[in-house]
C-alpha cells in the first residue's frame, strides 16, 4: 500500500469556499508555485492511473496547512516565522494586510489522520482533505501569537508573493465519515506547544554559538 502526501494547493486559488474532494480547483499553469502544485496534481493523476491499471493499493490524503514542533527553524511557513520573529523580539512580517485566512491543523492531528487511513480497506482510496476547519486571518494568528507570548513585536506589511491564496479552509466531511476523524486540538493549545519547542531549539543554538 502507498500514501501520497499530496496537498491543498491542488485546489490553486479555489474559487469554492470551503473546498471538498470534488472541487476540481483553480490553478494556474505557468506561475512561481505551478511547479508545486500542478507536480501535485500530476501525482495524484499518476496514482490513479496505478491503481485503475495495475490494482495498485493507493491512499491520497489532500493535507492543508499543518504546523507543531519540529519544524524547521527557516522553513518559511507562517508560524514558524511568527513565532521565531517573537522570541527573537523581532517584528512580525505580514505579507499583504495579513486579511488571507489559512486553517492551521496541529501536527498529531494530521498524523492520526494518516494512521486513520492507512487502516481503511481497498475500496477508500482518497482523495481525502485533511486538516482543520477553524479559519484564522493571518493577522488574527500574529496577534494570537503576541498575546500568547507577551510580546512587544510590532506587526509590519511585507509585499504578497505572487499567486499568494486569500481563502483556505477544508471541506472534512469525507475524512469525518471515512474515517471518524476530526482534528481535537485547538489552535490556542497547538501554538503553546509549539512556541515551547522553538524555546527550546533556540536556546540550545545559542548556548552552541557561546561555546
Ligand atoms: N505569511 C506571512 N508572513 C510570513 C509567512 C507567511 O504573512 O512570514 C502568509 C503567506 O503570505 C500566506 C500565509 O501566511 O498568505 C500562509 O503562508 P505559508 O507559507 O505558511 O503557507 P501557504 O501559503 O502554503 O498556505
Amino acid at each position: 500500500m502507498i500514501l501520497q502526501a499530496s496537498t491543498s494547493e491542488v485546489y490553486g486559488d479555489p474559487a469554492v469556499h470551503p473546498q471538498t474532494e470534488a472541487y476540481w480547483g483553480n490553478v494556474n499553469a505557468i506561475g512561481p508555485r505551478s511547479c508545486y502544485d500542478e507536480g501535485k496534481r500530476c501525482a495524484e493523476t499518476l496514482f490513479f492511473d496505478y491503481r485503475r491499471q495495475h490494482n495498485l493499493a493507493i491512499k491520497v490524503a489532500r493535507i492543508f496547512n499543518t504546523y507543531g514542533p519540529r519544524m524547521h527553524l527557516n522553513d518559511g511557513r507562517v508560524v514558524s516565522n511568527f513565532i521565531v520573529q517573537v522570541l527573537k523580539g523581532e517584528p512580525i512580517t505580514i505579507y499583504g494586510d495579513g486579511r488571507q485566512t489559512r486553517s492551521f491543523c496541529y501536527v498529531d492531528d494530521l498524523i492520526e489522520g494518516f494512521i486513520r487511513l492507512m487502516a481503511t480497506g481497498p475500496d477508500v482510496a482518497g482523495p481525502i482533505n485533511l486538516g482543520n476547519p477553524r479559519e484564522f486571518t493571518i493577522r488574527q494568528l500574529a496577534e494570537l501569537v503576541v498575546e500568547m507570548t507577551g510580546s512587544r513585536s510590532k506587526l509590519v506589511e511585507k509585499p504578497l508573493p505572487a499567486d499568494d491564496r486569500m481563502q483556505r479552509k477544508p471541506d472534512i466531511t469525507l475524512a469525518k465519515k471515512e474515517l471518524g476523524w476530526e482534528p481535537t486540538a485547538p489552535l490556542e493549545e497547538g501554538l503553546r506547544r509549539t512556541v515551547e519547542y522553538f524555546e527550546g531549539l533556540l536556546s540550545r543554538k545559542s548556548a552552541e554559538a557561546a561555546q
